[in-house]
């Protein structure tokens, strides 16, 4: 099955380089659960944290979700089955201990560097209080522990 996610997007390259320029390194299209077929855009290997530039278009944005008015039972399939597969990563990527941070094309650089930033501290944070429960002192576990259920959102 073709994802129909476009890939090295100009705010997603945009947002790659000042990350960058920050001194942040990550990995690009890194499927961080090698069982689960899912690239997150920007990928952050040891703070286990996954970003992803969502199209406007395809993933539905609340300012510029357009419907296009001939084949409309072929797009709304389309959207949902994009949706729901956003949903179903995000989950799994939780099961196994990757915080998601999802940005819009439309937003800003500089809010989505902040975003991401901000998320990076959070997850330093939390390792940095609770080293002995902390699920990023473990590998991921081969099966998804009780311990490690997705939020409910
Ligand atoms: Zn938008």
């Amino acid at each position: 099955m073709k994802a129909n996610r476009s890939r090295n997007t100009g705010p997603e390259i945009a947002l790659r380089r000042e990350l960058y320029r920050r001194g942040l390194r990550f990995r690009v299209h890194h499927a961080p659960v090698p069982s689960l077929r899912c690239r997150p855009d920007i990928v952050f290997t040891r703070q286990r944290l996954a970003v992803f530039v969502d199209g406007c278009f395809w993933h539905r944005c609340p300012e510029h979700a357009a419907s296009p008015s001939r084949n409309r039972a072929y797009w709304e399939a389309k959207f949902q089955h994009n949706a729901d597969r956003n949903r179903r990563h995000d989950r799994a990527l939780a099961a196994a201990g990757w915080a998601v941070v999802r940005i819009w094309e439309h937003e800003a650089t500089g809010d989505a560097v902040v975003r991401v930033m901000s998320a990076l501290d959070e997850l330093a944070q939390s390792e940095a209080t609770q080293v002995t429960t902390s699920p990023f002192a473990t590998s991921p576990p081969s099966s998804i522990s009780t311990s490690l259920r997705p939020p409910t959102t």
